[in-house]
């Protein structure tokens, strides 16, 4: 869901620190010092929401609309933070202030501190944000950024007049979210996974036409979703890596766990190849609120191929009594590519208030707006959407829908990736 009080709170904060910052400057600040520091201030702030953002809070989901959105946030934060944090180097007076005893240099090791954690930002960024780079290598190399945090802290903290020996209030808001900044870096580093891993046990893995379902049973407590939430999925034992996240196809009363997963790359070509019954799987969640339940009415679910996994998981935990009318457009390749395509009609058969839409490229059909707007029974602008699926296929749709007078509130994607 598009919700936007977590980027609210993210401008709050730096508007906060530019009050107190430009409003009350220590007292022997000059013009350019003032700025400067303003934009290193305010670059620190971003990189603390950024290490806030990566705890995975259920509240932050909450504010931002989505563990998805809460990534695309932290990586334009990220991206913000590294560009004022240059122009803080470039910009700040690298002469010493009148009267300091060179040899007794108040700014070591400030000035050194600083300039690694811009260097080790720099890189971070480019790794971070290079999509070439393997996820496997690109997850434990982003690691890399608790460090330049540390470097940050340890830079404004040791500088000279500025925060420590006269006391500001915008150093103070710095010294408290430096705090808040430390532990939530400890915590996503050391205690995060732990929270709330559950054990789970294979028991079939079902090879279909370009994808894999996984069922899964739980060993003890099983894990409470919602239709269309996501989980991690760390498969246990040699070669396995890192965990991965998957859209929970099943419903949230069934006895098994079940995702559908296309191969894209190693890992999951991996499950479809290697993956045996009776292997131990810690599955970590749920995630996400791409929820179609408290939307109006009248409700488009659009799906683009493996995107089906959330409308299969809405669909299959929908209740005869259900009052909205639902068009499910399901976009595939083909009719052999449309996993499900049967279950699914068998299941809006007996439902009753669910239209089962397939699209298939190849004879030439497209999930288009013109092409609902032949099919729908009623106005574009009567319904609530929600997207899944290949990014130019929600993009191009997202775009279209708004040309055509849909606000962008009742437009709902969720993206398979974070990255
Ligand atoms: C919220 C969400 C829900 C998803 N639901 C489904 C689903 O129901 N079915 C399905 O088939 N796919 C789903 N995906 C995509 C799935 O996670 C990736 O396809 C899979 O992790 C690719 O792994 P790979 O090593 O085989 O491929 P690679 O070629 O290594 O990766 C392909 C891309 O997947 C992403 N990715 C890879 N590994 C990870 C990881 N460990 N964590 C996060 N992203 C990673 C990266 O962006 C990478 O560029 C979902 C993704 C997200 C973010």
């Amino acid at each position: 869901m598009l919700r936007k009080y977590g980027i609210y709170a993210i401008i709050g904060l730096i508007v906060l620190f530019a009050l107190l910052h430009l409003g009350f400057p220590p007292e022997q600040h000059d013009t350019r010092t003032t700025a400067t520091t303003f934009l290193g201030g305010s670059a620190f702030l971003l990189m603390t929401c950024a290490v806030v953002l990566s705890t995975r809070a259920p509240i932050l989901e909450s504010l931002f609309g989505g563990l998805d959105r809460m990534y695309q946030v932290h990586r334009v934060v990220g991206v913000s933070a590294a560009i004022l944090a240059l122009v803080h180097f470039f910009g700040v007076p690298k002469e010493l202030p009148a009267g300091v005893d060179p040899v007794a240099n108040v700014l070591v090791p400030s000035a050194p501190l600083g300039m690694l954690g811009l260097i080790f930002l720099v890189i971070g960024l480019f790794v971070a944000l290079n999509r070439k780079i393997r996820y496997s290598f690109w997850r434990p190399t982003h690691k890399i950024m608790a460090l330049v945090y540390l470097l940050l802290v340890g830079h404004f903290f040791t500088a000279p007049a500025i925060f420590v020996e006269q006391f500001s209030p915008s150093g103070l808001l710095l010294l408290i979210s430096a705090i808040v900044g430390v532990v939530c870096m400890l915590y996503s580093l050391f205690g995060m996974n732990k929270r709330t891993a559950l054990p789970y046990t294979i028991e079939t893995v079902n090879a279909m036409e370009r994808a894999t379902e996984i069922v899964l049973k739980p060993t003890g407590a099983a894990l409470q979703f919602k239709p269309g939430q996501f989980a991690f999925v760390e498969i246990q034992g040699k070669g396995w890596s890192e965990p991965h996240p998957f859209t929970i196809s099943s419903a949230p009363d069934e006895d098994h766990l079940r995702f559908s997963i296309k191969v894209l790359g190693d890992w999951t070509r991996k499950v479809r190849e290697e993956l045996q019954p009776g292997a131990t799987v810690m599955v970590r969640g749920p995630y996400g609120r791409f929820d179609a339940a408290n939307a109006t009415e009248k409700q488009i679910w659009l799906a683009g191929g493996i995107g089906l996994t959330p409308f299969l998981s809405k669909i299959r935990a929908m209740q005869p009594d259900d009052s909205r009318q639902i068009h499910l457009v399901y976009a595939a390749r083909e009719e052999q590519d449309a996993i499900f395509l049967d279950e699914l009609k068998r299941l809006a058969e007996k439902l009753g208030n669910v239209t089962i839409v397939p699209v298939f490229s190849d004879e030439g059909n497209f999930a288009r707006v013109d092409m609902m707007k032949q099919k729908l029974p009623d106005a574009l602008g009567s319904y609530e959407y929600f997207m899944c699926g290949p990014k130019p296929m929600v993009n191009g749709i997202m775009k279209d829908l708004k040309g055509e007078g849909v606000p962008r509130h009742r437009i709902h994607t969720e993206a398979f990736e974070f990255r």
